[in-house]
């Protein structure tokens, strides 16, 4: 079990060394080997995805990412910034469904700001396809037609495309309680009549999970309505961008929340959900739990480890059960720590 560590700039590198102390405490076997990607490659190598982490990635099973950017390096020409290093490894590597969990444990119901009895337990999956659609679809641009500036982008999707990622959906709704949402916009655009269509003859492949369709508009709506009836939902890039960030922040903490992007062969890229937090970096205060909760996801999704990535996920909900927070889920009554404290937490639970 081959893992690139990349920990990034900002909070990564100490969220990163947790989630590492986590994995060294397990009885499994992992080959481990760090590389620099985003800020800190560009002052290490001038580049933020450099050769030589693009061939220990390359070579990896999996690649355990912590977070990339900074105020440092915002003024840089686009080439040069830390987020170009992040789509070139997407890219590289053919990372094509992004996996974001939504879970709202219990003892963190205050975090969220819908009220608690909608969202304490909230526990769904959003599977949303990330290399193509409208954000990646040609023609693209922005030109002089008739006399006034003309914006125009194209959205499209392969049967291929559609189906690979419904598979995903279909198989990770199997591992959960197999029912399954998905998101599209049939009743005006094609290309998601084809979606539709698609996950329709999909379905049989799956006899044991129940599919069902959603338009995007009420989705959003459903999300904040009554979030608890979804369990996996799969849709494509922009309707997942946007409703991932929505249940990502139904939750309230997003310290919390971990995902991974898989390729076809189950490699996958495994990162919190937030970012860098230049606002809190080097202070030791950086909540290590998305990253810790990002390292079970890939032990479920590339190495197949079920039952120790349950382990860490039992770990985690203990440590909050025994009331200790970072700064950003800390509630009166509570037990505030820091990085490192709430690692030894965890390591302790374990
Ligand atoms: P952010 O997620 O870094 O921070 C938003 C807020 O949440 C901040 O107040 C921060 O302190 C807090 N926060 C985030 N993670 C936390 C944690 N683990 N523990 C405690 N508090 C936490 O988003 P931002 O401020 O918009 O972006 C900062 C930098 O991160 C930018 O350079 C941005 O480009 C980059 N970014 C990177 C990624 C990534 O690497 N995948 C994703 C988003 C943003």
């Amino acid at each position: 079990m081959k893992i690139c560590v990349l920990p990034g700039d900002g909070i990564g590198p100490e969220i990163m060394a947790e989630a590492v102390r986590v994995l060294k405490a397990l009885d499994l076997k992992f080959e481990m080997e760090e590389a620099h990607l985003g800020g800190c490659a560009v002052d290490a190598a001038g580049d933020p995805y450099p050769e030589a982490t693009q061939r220990l990635a390359q070579a990896a099973d999996a690649v355990l990412l912590g977070a990339v950017g900074g105020p440092k390096w915002d003024t840089l020409a686009r080439e040069l910034r830390p987020e170009r290093g992040l789509l070139g490894i997407r890219k590289q590597l053919g990372l094509f469904a992004n996996l974001r969990p939504a879970i709202l444990y219990p003892e963190l119901a205050n975090a969220s700001t819908l009220k608690p009895e909608v969202v304490a337990g909230l526990d769904i999956l959003i599977v949303r396809e990330l290399t193509g659609d409208i954000y990646f679809g040609q023609p693209r641009g922005i030109e002089l037609r008739d006399g006034e500036r003309y914006g125009f982008n194209t959205m499209h999707y392969t049967e291929s495309e559609i189906r690979r990622i419904l598979r995903v959906a279909f198989e990770a709704a199997r591992k959960r309680s197999k029912k399954l949402c998905s998101v599209d916009k049939m009743n005006v655009l094609e290309t998601t009549q084809l979606w539709r269509d698609v996950a329709n003859e999909t379905a049989p492949e799956y006899p044991d999970v129940e599919l069902s369709h959603m338009l995007v508009d009420n989705a959003a709506m459903q999300l904040v309505r009554n979030p608890k009836q979804f369990d996996v939902m799969v849709t494509g890039n922009m309707f997942g961008d946007i409703l991932s960030d929505e249940a990502s922040m139904l939750t309230g903490s997003i310290g919390m929340l971990p995902s991974a992007s898989l390729d076809s062969n189950n490699k996958g890229l495994y990162e919190p959900s937030h970012g860098s937090a230049p606002d809190i970096a080097g202070q030791g205060v950086a909540n290590p739990l998305a990253t810790i909760l990002s390292a079970a996801m890939m032990l479920r999704y590339t190495f197949a480890q079920e039952a120790a990535a349950l382990r860490i996920e039992s770990a985690v909900k203990k440590v909050l059960a025994q009331g200790y927070r970072t700064g950003d889920i800390y509630e009166p009554g509570t037990q505030k720590v820091g990085t490192k404290a709430m690692g030894d937490a965890v390591l302790a639970a374990l």
